[in-house]
C-alpha cells in the first residue's frame, strides 16, 4: 500500500508550532494528493455511497487511519415530496424522531398520571397535543444534527459530495448533483452503504394518497384518524406513538405482529395497545385507498382467512409495509457486484461483496438485521480492517434491539421459538414472570403485560441464549445484559446477580420460575 498516512503527517504538523501554514499545506496535500495501488491512480484511498449510519461511521474511522475519503449523499424525495438533509435515515427518518416522538407520547400519558402523584393540573381532561409545535420541535432538532454531521465532515476534511452516485466501473463513480451537472470521482475502494426506503404495497392509490415512515415526522398537518398498514416496528411504533398522542389509530395485520420476533412477548404489545384503543385488524391486507372530495381517505381490506372484505374512511394511511435497498439507482452491473435477486439487497457476510474492492454494510446488506448500531459498528470495523490491518470481523449475533411501543419491548439472543427450534423442546428452560413497576403503584397502572422472560439451555450452566423483556424503558434495561449474554451468561450467574431496588431492571435478577414448572409467575409483592 502506497498512500501516505495522513494521521501521521497531521501528527507531525501539529508537532510543529507554526500551525496555520502547515495546515494550509496540508490541505492543498489532501485536495492534490492521489492514491496509487497496483491498479493505477485514484482520486480517493475510500468513495462512500450513502452519508448514513453505516456510511458516515466508516468513513470518519478511515480518515483517522489516514486515508482520504469521499462521501457521496442524496435523498430522493418520497412520493408525497418529503425529502431531507445529510445523515440518512436514522437521523432524519428513523430513529431520531421516531423516539422524540414516542417520549412527546409517554409524556403526555405522565401529565394524566402526575394528577395522581398530587400535582395539580389545570383540566387534565382538556390537554392535547399541539401536532405543528411537535413536528417543528423534531425538525429544528434533526435540522442542528444536519449541521453538525457536515461541520464534522468538513473538520475531518472529508469530501461531502451532495450527489446521486452510481458506478461507471468498478473503481469509478459518477455522482448527479442537484443542477443535474455530473461529477466523476475514481477510488481505490469503495462502500456501499445506500440503506433502504418504504416499500408501498401495489394497489391503487398507495403511491398518490398514503405516506409512510418518510413523512409522517414532518407532516404539515395533525394526522388524524390514521390506518397504519403493516405490524412490523414501524407499523406499531407509529400506531402507538400516534394512538398516545391523541389521534385514532388502526392496525392491518397481514400475518402476526412483529413477526421473526418472540410470539408470547410481541402479544403483549399488542395487547397492552389494543387496551389502550389501537385497533388491529388481524390476516388483513390493503385493497385500494381512494381520495373522497371531503379530503379523507377509504380504504379497502380483505382478511385473507375469510376472504371478507371491509372499509373504512381515514384522515391518513401510513405505508408501514417493510423497505426495500436502493441499489437499482447504483448501476451496480458496471462494477460487476451482484445482488440477490428477490431483495436486491447485496450478500456479503464479511461486508466484502463479489468484487474485491468493493463492500457493503448497513441496511444494504442480505439478512442483517436493520439497525443503527449495527450499521456503525460494521462500518468502523471494516475501515479498521482496510486501513489499520485490523482483523476484527463484525459479529452479528445477540444483537439487542427494542421495539418502541407505549409498553416497550426489548429483547437480545433468541426467542423462545427459535431456541426450541434449534435445541429442541427438551433442552430448553424458560425462567419468567410477570412484574409490577414500583411506578406503576399510585396512578393504578395496567400491569397486565408487564412480563419478562429468560431463554436458556436447560444442562447445567444453563448458558443464556435469550432475554426479553416487556414494560418502561426496555432499551435502558437490556443494554447491559446484551454484554452480559456476549460474555456467556448462565442462569446461575444472573440469579447471583445482586439487583438495584426499586427498579425494573432487577426483575432479571429475580427470576427463578420455569415455565415447566407449571408454577404462577404473576408477582406475590413488590420486595419478595
Ligand atoms: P441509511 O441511514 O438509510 O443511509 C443511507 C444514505 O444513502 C441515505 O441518506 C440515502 O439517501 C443515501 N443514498 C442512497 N442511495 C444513494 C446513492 N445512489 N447515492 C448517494 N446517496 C445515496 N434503528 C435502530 O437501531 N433503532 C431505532 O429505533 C430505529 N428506528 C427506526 C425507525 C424508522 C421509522 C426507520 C425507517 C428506521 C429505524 N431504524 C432504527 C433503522 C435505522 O434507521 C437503519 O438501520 C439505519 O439508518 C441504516 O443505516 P445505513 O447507513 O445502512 O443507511
Ligand atoms: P418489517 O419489520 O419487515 O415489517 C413490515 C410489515 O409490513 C410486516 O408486518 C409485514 O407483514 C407487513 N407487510 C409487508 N408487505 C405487506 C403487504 N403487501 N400488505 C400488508 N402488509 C404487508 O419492516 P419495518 O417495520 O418497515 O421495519 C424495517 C426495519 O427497520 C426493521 O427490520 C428494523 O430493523 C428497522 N427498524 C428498527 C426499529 C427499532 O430499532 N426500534 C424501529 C423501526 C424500524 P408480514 O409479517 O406478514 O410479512
Amino acid at each position: 500500500m502506497s498512500y501516505v498516512n495522513m494521521t501521521m503527517l497531521s501528527n507531525f504538523l501539529k508537532i510543529s508550532n507554526s500551525n496555520r501554514p502547515l495546515q494550509r499545506i496540508e490541505s492543498i496535500f489532501l485536495l492534490t494528493r492521489r492514491t496509487f495501488s497496483s491498479h493505477g491512480t485514484f482520486d480517493y484511498d475510500l468513495a462512500v455511497i450513502g452519508g448514513g449510519s453505516g456510511g458516515l461511521a466508516c468513513a470518519k474511522e478511515a480518515v483517522n487511519h489516514g486515508a482520504k475519503v469521499a462521501v457521496l449523499d442524496y435523498v430522493t424525495p418520497s412520493p408525497l415530496g418529503t425529502k431531507w438533509g445529510l445523515g440518512g435515515t436514522c437521523v432524519n427518518v428513523g430513529c431520531i424522531p421516531k423516539k422524540l416522538m414516542h417520549q412527546a407520547a409517554l409524556l403526555g400519558e405522565s401529565i394524566h398520571e402526575a394528577v395522581s402523584y398530587g400535582w395539580e393540573v389545570p383540566s387534565p381532561k382538556d390537554i392535547k397535543i399541539n401536532w405543528t409545535s411537535l413536528t417543528e420541535a423534531v425538525q429544528n432538532h434533526i435540522k442542528s444534527v444536519n449541521w453538525v454531521t457536515r461541520v464534522d465532515l468538513r473538520d475531518k476534511k472529508i469530501e461531502y459530495i451532495n450527489g446521486l452516485g452510481e458506478f461507471k466501473d468498478a473503481h469509478t463513480i459518477v455522482a448527479t448533483l442537484k443542477n443535474g451537472s455530473k461529477k466523476e470521482l475514481t477510488a481505490k475502494n469503495v462502500v456501499i452503504a445506500v440503506g433502504g426506503r418504504p416499500h408501498y404495497p401495489d394497489i391503487p392509490g398507495a403511491l398518490e394518497y398514503c405516506i409512510s415512515s418518510d413523512d409522517i415526522f414532518s407532516l404539515s398537518y395533525p394526522p388524524g384518524k390514521t390506518l397504519v398498514v403493516g405490524a412490523g416496528y414501524i407499523g406499531l411504533e407509529c400506531a402507538g406513538f400516534l394512538n398516545s398522542l391523541g389521534y385514532s389509530a388502526t392496525v392491518l395485520v397481514r400475518s402476526v405482529p412483529l413477526r421473526g420476533f418472540d410470539q408470547q412477548m410481541a402479544q403483549l404489545v399488542t395487547a397492552e395497545m389494543e387496551e389502550r384503543g389501537v385497533r388491529f385488524h388481524h390476516k388483513c391486507v390493503p385493497l385500494s385507498v381512494e381520495k373522497l372530495e371531503s379530503g379523507q381517505l377509504k380504504a379497502r381490506w380483505q382478511n385473507t382467512d375469510t376472504g371478507e372484505q371491509s372499509e373504512d374512511v381515514f384522515d391518513t394511511v401510513l405505508m408501514a409495509t417493510g423497505r426495500y435497498a436502493l441499489t437499482k439507482a447504483l448501476n451496480l452491473p458496471a462494477a460487476g457486484v451482484t445482488v440477490v435477486t428477490e431483495s436486491g439487497k447485496i450478500s456479503a457476510p464479511t461486508e466484502q461483496t463479489n468484487v474485491g474492492h468493493i463492500f457493503a454494510v448497513g441496511d444494504v446488506l442480505e439478512g442483517r438485521p436493520e439497525l443503527t448500531p449495527v450499521a456503525i459498528h460494521a462500518g468502523r470495523l471494516l475501515a479498521r480492517r482496510l486501513f489499520a490491518a485490523a482483523p476484527h470481523h463484525m459479529d452479528y449475533d445477540n444483537v439487542a434491539t427494542t421495539v418502541f411501543t407505549p409498553l416497550e419491548y426489548g429483547c437480545v439472543g433468541l426467542s423462545e421459538e427459535a431456541a426450541v427450534a434449534r435445541l429442541g423442546e427438551d433442552a430448553v428452560e424458560v425462567y419468567h414472570a410477570y412484574y409490577k413497576p414500583t411506578e406503576f403503584f399510585i396512578p393504578q397502572r395496567n400491569i397486565r403485560n408487564c412480563y419478562l422472560k429468560a431463554v436458556a439451555e436447560r444442562a447445567p450452566p444453563q448458558q443464556v441464549l435469550g432475554l426479553h423483556f416487556v414494560g418502561p424503558v426496555a432499551g435502558e434495561v437490556i443494554q447491559g445484559f446484551a454484554a452480559a449474554i456476549k460474555c456467556g451468561l448462565t442462569m446461575e450467574q444472573l440469579m447471583n446477580t445482586v439487583g438495584i431496588h426499586p427498579t425494573v431492571a432487577e426483575e432479571f435478577t429475580r427470576l427463578n420460575i420455569t415455565k415447566r414448572s407449571g408454577k404462577d409467575p404473576n408477582p406475590a409483592s413488590c420486595c419478595s
